[in-house]
């Protein structure tokens, strides 16, 4: 089945079609800069990538651009547009509402619109990009797979927070978690390379990007995580700052005569290793600056590692033990001294990492030793072949 995946975002379009019985992608790209200028990045597989700037208004000029270019005659991937028959569309939340990935009807987006109020920046984009591909292509069946799904099954006591009970019965407030398709693909991955079964496994994954989360997966249900009611909980991120005592910032908008969304701007994007360093809020600049001796990118990169360290202590205690580590994202898969880093703090757990195989950039390894009471991999995240995978599962359960 040829399935078209799309992660849309308030002024971009990540796009990817791939083949669900080889798992290959056809061709991938993105629209950026819709409502402003517009312009399509466009690559078949083995091909080169074409840049194309034209007019995109809304997101489904986008769309159309998007389809055209998968069935132009040079260079498309595709004899016609029958060949797609699935759509399948990342959705940031889902709330209470959704605890699996769902077919997209009338009724599904009204119930993702009511869960706009806790993501304003990504639901709406997310329901823009949904309905421009209904308008252009009514007849093929589309599934909702949400970032907050895997998480949807931890227990009341990982995800209620310790305020009056009334919020959440009023509001809805509570943890619910983010990243969850990688969480899960990185998951079942991790299971398999160690040879173990998913349903009778401690997995930890720290899905380390320039947003940043970690989970603890036991036989194969997401029983805690890092993000909350917002992405804006838990590690130390590129710009945001994860976890931090409420009343700081009360203090420090009184100091500076803010409001509180004034105060979590800051928190969002102005904090984080980039806050922190005043260099940057990509690690290879932190390394580069911290080689230097600059020492506030050294400490934003200390801070980094200690903080997912004491969340990998946090979520072993939590399952009473752990099997695997697995390291994910632009920061998990590439940056070799955030993963020594972290794991020189959990010795105590038995783990030794080989230093050579911890050389890897962006490729499955194992980069434990073999005497590691702890299998810790490195394992690339692919959130668009976790959504095509999901897309064909509801599609073929739904005929
Ligand atoms: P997101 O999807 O949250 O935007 P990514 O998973 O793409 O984030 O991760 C982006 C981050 O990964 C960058 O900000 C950078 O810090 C880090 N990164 C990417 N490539 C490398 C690399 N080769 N070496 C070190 N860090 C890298």
């Amino acid at each position: 089945m040829k399935v078209l995946v799309i992660n849309c975002g308030s002024s971009s379009l990540k796009y990817q079609v791939i083949d669900s019985d080889t798992e290959g992608v056809l061709a991938k790209g993105l629209c950026e800069r819709i409502g402003i200028d517009g312009r399509l990045v466009y690559q078949p597989a083995g091909g080169d990538k074409e840049i194309t700037d034209a007019p995109m208004p809304t997101h489904k000029e986008a769309v159309r651009m998007v389809l055209d270019a998968l069935v132009n005659e040079k260079t498309g991937v595709l004899k016609s547009l029958d060949e797609v028959e699935a759509i399948g569309h990342r959705v940031v939340h889902g709330e209470e509402k959704f605890r699996e990935s769902a077919l997209i009807t009338d009724e599904m987006i009204k119930t993702v619109e009511s869960c706009n109020d806790l993501a304003p920046l990504h639901n709406p984009a997310n329901i823009i990009g949904i309905n421009a591909c209904r308008e252009l292509m009514p007849n093929v069946p589309m599934v909702g797979v949400f970032d907050t799904a895997f998480h949807a099954h931890m227990p009341a006591k990982a995800y209620m927070y310790g305020i009056p009970y009334k919020y959440y019965e009023q509001y809805k407030v509570r943890r619910y978690g983010f990243h969850g398709t990688s969480h899960s693909f990185v998951s079942k991955r991790a299971a398999e390379l160690a040879g173990k079964p998913y349903n009778n496994l401690k997995t930890i994954v720290c899905h380390l990007g320039n947003g940043a989360s970690i989970s603890a997966v036991e036989n194969g249900v997401s029983v805690d995580t890092s993000m909350g009611l917002s992405p804006l909980e838990g590690l130390i991120m590129g710009t945001r700052s994860g976890d931090i005592d409420p009343s700081a910032i009360e203090f420090i908008a009184k100091k500076e005569g803010w409001d509180i969304s004034r105060a979590v701007q800051m928190l969002n994007k102005e904090s984080g290793v980039d806050g922190i360093s005043g260099v940057s809020s990509d690690f290879r600049d932190l390394e580069a600056a911290a080689a230097e001796g600059n020492e506030r990118a050294q400490l934003a990169l200390d801070m980094f590692c200690y903080r997912v360290a004491k969340y990998v202590g946090a979520y072993t205690a939590a399952m009473n033990g752990v099997d695997v580590i697995a390291f994910t994202a632009g920061i998990g898969e590439n940056t070799k001294i955030v993963r020594q880093g972290v794991c020189d703090y959990l010795t105590f757990l038995g783990i030794t990492i080989d230093d050579e195989a911890n050389n890897v950039k962006g490729e499955e390894k194992l980069i434990s030793t073999p005497d590691s009471k702890v299998k810790v991999y490195v394992i690339p995240t692919n959130e668009e072949l976790a959504i095509c995978r999901e897309t064909v599962e509801i599609v073929k359960n739904s005929r």
